[in-house]
């Protein structure tokens, strides 16, 4: 499964969550510091953008 790296939108803390791609489309992704569903989505380690030049 991938890992998706958050920011939360609230307290600014990073954390990481393994979950497939649709979980993450039906989860709420909570912070584990503040508990807030603010996230932002940092693509480091997995790439979800399939944008390729040719
Ligand atoms: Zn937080």
């Amino acid at each position: 499964m991938p890992t998706y790296d958050f920011r939360c939108g609230r307290c600014r803390k990073k954390y990481t969550l393994t979950m497939s791609i649709s979980d993450r489309d039906h989860k709420k992704v909570k912070c584990p510091k503040c508990g807030s569903v603010k996230a932002e989505t940092i693509f480091s380690s997995f790439s979800a953008k399939t944008s390729r030049k040719s």
